[in-house]
């Protein structure tokens, strides 16, 4: 598959293009700040057609852009019912913005198991509360890959402090990420790549954490 990663805005926060090389079909998953015009100019380089927007969850660093990219290639936008508040009325979830932020309703829901398809690209969804209540993980089973929003960094897991985090329900998303093929690529929200097998401690993550 084509994955193209921008690390962007005041978090650093990775908004990912990620295309089928034999359709050229695309989506772009979360779209921080100042991301769009690098998404746009580099789908245009690849000649790839941007189908929607699917997000990890409605933190505004992951979500500051949404409405610019969506206006601009009228596509629809995804996301899990329980994140859709946040998306919809950016600072519900009571964490600070530090500049205003356009709401955005989503176009339909993404839930636990659901299968997509981009071109000939698998995408499975997770859905991985903990760090937010609808978070989810893009899994593309037969490319090895995982987009793990703010669930799962290098070396770390997403915060858990913040207003509406379910820490109760992280060390069981965790153990389901801990449980995918260990060569699996894990792309996450802030940061560089990582794999499955160097964060296999995620199984005992409450231990570590708690
Ligand atoms: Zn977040
Ligand atoms: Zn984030």
């Amino acid at each position: 598959m084509i994955l193209e990663v921008f690390p962007s805005g005041p978090a650093e926060t990775n908004a990912y293009l990620i295309g089928c090389p034999q359709t050229l079909r695309a989506v772009v998953i979360d779209v921080p700040f100042e991301s769009t015009e690098q998404i746009l100019k580099r789908a245009r380089e690849l000649s790839l057609v941007i189908e929607c927007i699917l997000l990890t969850h409605s933190h505004w660093d992951h979500t500051a852009e949404v409405c610019l990219l969506k206006d601009a290639l009228h596509i629809p936008v995804y996301v899990h019912q329980e994140d859709a508040g946040n998306l919809e009325r950016p600072g519900s979830d009571r964490l600070p913005l530090f500049f205003p932020i356009k709401g955005v309703v989503p176009d339909g829901f993404l839930s636990d198991g659901q299968e997509l398809m981009v071109g000939k690209l698998r995408i499975q969804v997770i859905h991985t509360p903990g760090h937010t209540p609808g978070g989810v993980c893009f899994y593309f089973p037969d490319e090895k890959a995982l987009i793990s929003g703010d669930t799962l960094f290098r070396g770390t897991i997403g915060n858990l402090s913040f207003p509406t985090a379910r820490p109760a329900l992280m060390w069981a998303s965790l153990k389901r990420l801990a449980a995918l093929p260990p060569d699996t690529k894990v792309y996450p929200g802030h940061g560089g790549p990582t794999t499955i097998h160097h964060e296999k401690w995620i199984s005992q993550a409450q231990e570590r954490f708690n």
